[in-house]
C-alpha cells in the first residue's frame, strides 16, 4: 500500500471478501462518537465495506442498504450500537439537520454513505473514505484522516493490515 503523506492512504481490492477484510480492520479500531464518511458512487462498494466494518466491530446483526430509514442500527452482546447513516435519498441539507449526529455519536461510532449530501453538517474531524470503481471486481479506495485521532486511527489500520507502521 502506497503511503502519499501522513493523512493518506491508498488501498486497491481486488474482490467485495477484500473490500470487507479492510472494513473488517477499520470496525476493529472504532469507538463511539468516531466518524467515517464513505464516498463513492452507485455500486462502488460502500456497503460491502460496512458489512465488514459492523462485523469487526463486534455486531452479528445484518448489513443492508438504509432504505426507507436512512439509518440503521447495528447492536452488539455489550447493547453498544453502530450508526449506519445513508444520505442517498436526503433532499436537503436542511432535512440532513433533523438527523440527531450528535446524540448518535454519544452513543456509538458513525458510518456514513454520500457524506457529500450532508454538507457542512459532517463534523471537520473525521475518517473520509474515497472508493473508485475500476473495474468488475476492482475497486480503489483512498481514506483521508483529519484530525489527530484519525491519523492514528489511520495508523492503526496500517499496522493491523501490513504490520508496519
Ligand atoms: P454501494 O454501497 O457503494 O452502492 P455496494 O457495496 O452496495 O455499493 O455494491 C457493490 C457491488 O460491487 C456489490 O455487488 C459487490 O459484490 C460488487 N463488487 C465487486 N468487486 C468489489 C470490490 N472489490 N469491492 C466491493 N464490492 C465489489
Ligand atoms: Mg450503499
Amino acid at each position: 500500500m502506497p503511503i502519499l503523506d501522513a493523512h493518506t492512504l491508498e488501498f486497491f481490492s481486488r474482490s467485495p471478501e477484500q473490500t470487507r477484510r479492510v472494513g473488517m480492520r477499520l470496525g476493529g479500531t472504532l469507538h463511539a462518537g468516531d466518524v467515517v464518511c464513505l464516498q463513492g458512487d452507485l455500486g462502488a462498494g460502500k456497503t460491502t465495506f460496512v458489512q465488514g466494518l459492523a462485523q469487526g466491530w463486534g455486531s452479528l446483526d445484518l448489513v443492508s442498504s438504509p432504505t426507507f430509514i436512512l439509518v440503521n442500527i447495528y447492536r452488539r452482546a455489550d447493547a453498544k450500537q453502530l450508526f449506519h447513516l445513508d444520505a442517498y435519498r436526503l433532499d436537503s441539507v436542511p432535512e440532513a439537520e433533523e438527523l440527531d449526529l450528535e446524540s448518535m455519536l454519544e452513543q456509538g461510532p458513525l458510518v456514513i454513505e454520500w457524506p457529500e449530501r450532508m454538507g457542512s453538517l459532517i463534523p471537520t474531524n473525521k475518517l473520509w473514505v474515497h472508493f473508485d470503481y475500476m473495474s468488475d471486481e476492482h475497486r480503489q479506495m483512498v481514506f483521508k484522516a483529519s484530525g489527530k485521532h484519525y491519523d492514528s486511527l489511520l495508523n492503526e489500520i496500517r499496522r493491523t493490515m501490513f504490520g508496519a507502521s
